[in-house]
């Protein structure tokens, strides 16, 4: 049986690795012209590093075993990260439950009623209960209107934007159930999960392992249609450099965002109830501005902004979790924001965002100076988060599709967890073993 997976990011590169160790004919495409999707990176200062911010946590289990298996195990560091909130400029310190106490914008019953929800979501793991509950509404239920407003309101609005009060119950507690879950204990630091020398490294060994048990690897080729005959998948067609090809397979993998794949499958997937489901997922964009500064903007690694009028939502200063020494000396800071689908500002250019962003900057650190900035970059993904609303889980979309060989897995299809490459490598050792199964029915 002969297998085309459609993208070259963590998803695609898991389920070929899968597969071909399992004895399978693969072939993956990959349009761009590196391998590693939203894990791809840049070289700064001689090193490698990703475009947008990654680290892990001690609950993602999945891709720490990959990494051991591949042997990286001794280069995945452990370390403690300094996390804090901006808030009418000034920064609270959050690194422990000290710090909350220590966060005045909010009354004392308020802070400890905050503590006691993020406690409770750590270790309730009931998280169907809360399938059709909207985040916000427990939110306020559980912390009071004060403490919604000041913390988690605006993180809910920065990431989903027009549609933050619908979003999922079971988001919200995924996100704070595995967040919490990488401290050792409820009073121990957080600790964050970085490979030396970036996750370009295991994205590389998986790459070369794939291409050593025969599978083949094409970056810079774009998968254009997929081809059927009789609702069967027959092939499909790809260009590279402009010219078009064509190539015949069994099965078809797609691990591209959901809109991509209805740009490429056959009208009668559009038209049926799984098109259907595609079209209700919305996809929110995920942009970073990123800085190289010749000296550091702040001490703190996870910065959240909650003032309603900035323009970012986060300040992730990767120089505080791994030295700058790594880069040469440069410092590197992503300033990380969430987008509506219609967004004007995701169309502007690297200057224009720095324009718009740089009186923000100021308030977090006022001596800043764009004389700083040696290096400036603006990326931009606009399937970077899926809006998880609270009826999701009626609508998640299966990995077979109604076309005989033909499956999905992308972003969309995580559930309950928030996306991260632990839960897109699991999804492609997961669809690998379903295709091992099921093949081309
Ligand atoms: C801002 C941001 C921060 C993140 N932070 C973290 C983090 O801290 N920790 C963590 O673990 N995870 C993090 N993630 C999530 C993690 O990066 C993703 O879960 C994972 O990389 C998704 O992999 P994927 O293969 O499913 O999708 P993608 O990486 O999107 O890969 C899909 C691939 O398909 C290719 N493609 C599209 N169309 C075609 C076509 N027609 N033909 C051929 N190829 C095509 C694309 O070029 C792309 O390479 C973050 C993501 C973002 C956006």
């Amino acid at each position: 049986m002969k297998v085309a997976i459609i993208g070259g990011g963590v998803t695609g590169l898991a389920a070929a690795y899968h597969l071909v160790n399992k004895g399978y004919e693969v072939a993956l495409h990959e349009a761009g012209s590196q391998l590693g999707g939203q894990v791809r990176t840049i070289k700064i200062g001689g090193s490698d590093v990703e475009i947008f911010y990654h680290h892990l946590f001690r609950s993602d289990v999945v891709i720490t075993d990959l990494i051991a298996k591949l042997g990286l195990e001794s280069d995945l560091q452990w370390l403690p990260s300094v996390g804090a909130i901006h808030s009418e400029g000034k920064i609270y310190p959050f690194v422990g439950p000290i710090d909350l106490l220590r966060f005045t914008k909010v009354s004392l019953i308020a802070r400890v009623r905050l503590g006691l929800a993020a406690m409770w979501l750590r270790y309730y793991s009931g998280w169907r209960k809360y399938e059709g509950v909207r985040a916000s509404t427990w939110i306020k239920k559980t912390v009071g209107e004060a403490a919604y407003s000041a913390v988690w309101r605006p993180l809910l609005k920065s990431k989903f934007g027009s549609r933050f009060q619908d979003v999922s119950m079971t988001w919200f507690w995924g996100k704070v159930h595995l967040r919490f879950a990488s401290r050792d204990g409820i009073f121990a630091k957080e600790k964050l999960g970085y490979l030396t020398g970036s996750f370009r490294r295991y994205i590389d060994l998986m790459s070369e392992n794939i291409h050593n048990q025969g599978g083949t690897l094409i970056t810079s080729s774009k998968v254009k249609s997929v081809l059927t005959d009789n609702e069967q998948v027959t092939g499909f067609k790809y260009t590279i450099d402009g010219e078009e090809y064509e190539e015949s397979c069994d099965v078809i993998l797609a691990t591209t965002p959901s809109h991509i794949f209805k740009e490429i499958v056959p009208e009668s997937v559009n038209n049926s109830k799984y098109g259907e489901l595609l079209d209700s997922i919305e996809y929110q964009w995920a942009s970073v501005l990123f800085l190289v500064l010749d000296r550091p903007l702040t001490d703190i690694y996870w910065l959240t902004m909650t003032d309603d009028d900035m323009p970012f939502v986060a300040v992730v200063e990767q120089t505080n979790l791994i030295d700058s020494s790594v880069y040469g000396g440069n410092h590197i800071v992503y300033f990380s924001n969430y987008a509506d689908p219609d967004d004007a500002m995701m169309r502007l250019g690297v200057d224009d965002i720095f324009d718009v962003y740089e009186p923000y900057i100021k308030r977090i650190n006022p001596d800043f100076d764009r004389a700083w900035v040696r290096e400036k970059h603006f990326f931009t993904d606009r399937a970077g988060q899926p809006v998880v609303d609270y009826l999701y889980h009626e609508r998640l979309v299966p990995h077979q599709t109604p076309l005989k060989g033909l499956y999905l897995a992308n972003n969309t299809q995580i559930y309950p967890e928030d996306r991260g490459q632990n839960y897109s490598i699991r999804m492609g050792f997961r669809v690998a073993d379903l295709i091992a199964i099921n093949g081309t029915e």
